[in-house]
């Protein structure tokens, strides 16, 4: 099949050697994600889920027991007071901005002691001017940096905790920078001594692609809100839409209460037809992130195999499901992304092409092929043209579709003349050697 697909024997055969190496780090996210399944079992045994949960509301979606059961599915299984899980939560951004416009007043300050935040937050909170931004509602901004090593500035986070910083923005995953990500335990060291210098300070996590990738979560070690989309982990593929914030009762109330209304909150909110895929995707979401994380851990073994640099390298630990390969030129992070597009069960016959996206100030290609648009636990791919020429590819339904796409993608290298069939042989050789 592989053959049918595409794929010659060196590429496939060097696929076979690196995975030999690979058997005790699938174990291991074996583990992780049987631990994770049962926790969400035991989740939605404990709210006693039943087949009228799968149905929805319209209106004003009064008495909606399958939203009101999933929120407290997902508060357990976060191990938080409350949750609002909704399809009106548009995508992961939106829920972050949620959590943040209404848990800030004006007058207040947010701090981000890991470095700058995700890309789209920066017209959220104003850094980057944009009409309604926290700024314009007298929202100030503060930023710590990570040191050069990546660690913690814990002096300089002292220092920027005044009287009116108010919440505290931790990004685990390191989104399309190079910083580490951070694990839930460093996370929770950060959350304690900021804690122990202003104990009223909320912490929230953006734990976008984070999800389940270890056996806890932010709100196991301190955090007051943890806010991620459902298109990525958690949403097991099958969420057709949607974003989460779980957390303190009072800080989910608050986000109830911007999303729909003073006094409304969580109430109201038609759930229509989405909650079997919630819950379903949810139930899925355990197994469907370790697929895609054995195809980072893969991905990273193969092109480091091969001498690109990677990001997480290949014996990292993980702690969400992205990966970093960089190229050095254009023709391979273009090559790499067309070789994930034509691995794609939906428009794999398409070609993508570097374009002048808005809001970059470079090119970007794209590389995505969904069931569900834009759906990034789904197999995909994207590089700014720029140097280093370093595409980010994430996700996988499947550990065997995340592990064609990566063979594909090395496929396209070869055909595309960028590297030699012998190249990748010299790469398989010198790997036996070593597990020998
Ligand atoms: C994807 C992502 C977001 C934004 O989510 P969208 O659904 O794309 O709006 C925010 N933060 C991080 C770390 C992300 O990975």
């Amino acid at each position: 099949m592989y053959q049918d697909l595409g794929i010659s024997r060196e590429v496939h055969a060097y696929g076979e050697t690196v995975l030999e190496g690979l058997k005790e780090r699938f174990a291991g996210v074996d583990a992780v994600a049987e631990y994770n399944q049962l926790k969400v079992l035991k989740g939605m045994q404990d709210h006693q889920v039943s087949e009228a949960c799968l149905l929805g509301t319209t209106g004003y979606g009064y008495n909606d027991l399958g939203r009101d059961t999933l929120e407290k599915v997902y508060a357990s299984v976060f191990h938080t007071e409350d949750a609002l899980v909704r399809p009106q939560i548009t995508c992961g951004t939106h829920a972050l901005a949620l959590a943040l416009m209404s848990n800030l007043r004006p007058g207040d300050e947010l701090l981000s002691p890991v470095g700058k935040p995700y890309d789209t937050l920066e017209e959220v909170i104003g850094i980057r001017p944009s009409r309604g931004s926290l700024r314009e509602y007298g929202v100030t901004y503060s930023q710590v940096d990570l040191l050069p090593d990546g660690s913690f500035d814990y002096e300089g986070i002292r220092r920027a905790i005044k009287e009116r910083t108010r919440l505290v923005t931790i990004q685990r995953s390191k989104g399309y920078q190079t910083r580490p990500t951070l694990s839930v335990d460093r996370i929770g060291e950060l959350i304690s001594y900021i804690k122990g210098i202003k104990p009223d300070v909320i912490c929230m996590v953006d734990n976008c692609y984070g999800e389940f990738v270890e056996t806890r979560e932010p709100g196991d070690v301190g955090a007051d809100m943890v806010v991620g989309s459902l298109i990525k982990n958690p949403g097991g593929g099958l969420a057709p839409i949607g974003g989460y914030i779980a957390g303190r009762r009072e800080c989910v109330e608050n986000a109830a209460y911007r999303l729909t209304s003073p006094g409304l909150g969580k109430e109201v909110g038609a759930s229509l037809g989405a909650l079997k895929d919630f819950y379903q995707g949810f139930f899925l979401a355990p197994t469907v992130t370790a697929g895609a994380l054995k195809g980072a851990v893969f991905a990273a073994n193969i092109y480091e195999g091969l001498g690109f640099p990677v990001v997480p390298d290949g014996k990292q630990s993980r702690h969400d499901i992205i990966q970093a390969v960089t190229f050095g030129s254009p023709e391979g992070a273009v090559a790499f992304c067309q070789g994930i597009q034509a691995a794609a069960p939906v428009d794999s016959h398409v070609t993508p092409e570097p374009w002048d996206m808005p809001g970059y100030d470079a090119q970007v290609i794209m590389a995505a092929g969904a069931f569900v648009s834009g759906s990034s636990i789904e197999l995909s791919a994207d590089g700014p043209i720029k140097p280093p020429y370093a595409v980010y590819f994430q996700g996988g339904l499947t550990w065997q579709h995340a592990k064609f796409g990566i063979l594909r993608s090395l496929q396209s290298l070869v055909d595309k003349g960028l590297l030699m069939s012998e190249d990748v042989t010299k790469a398989r050789e010198k790997l036996e050697k070593s597990l020998s």
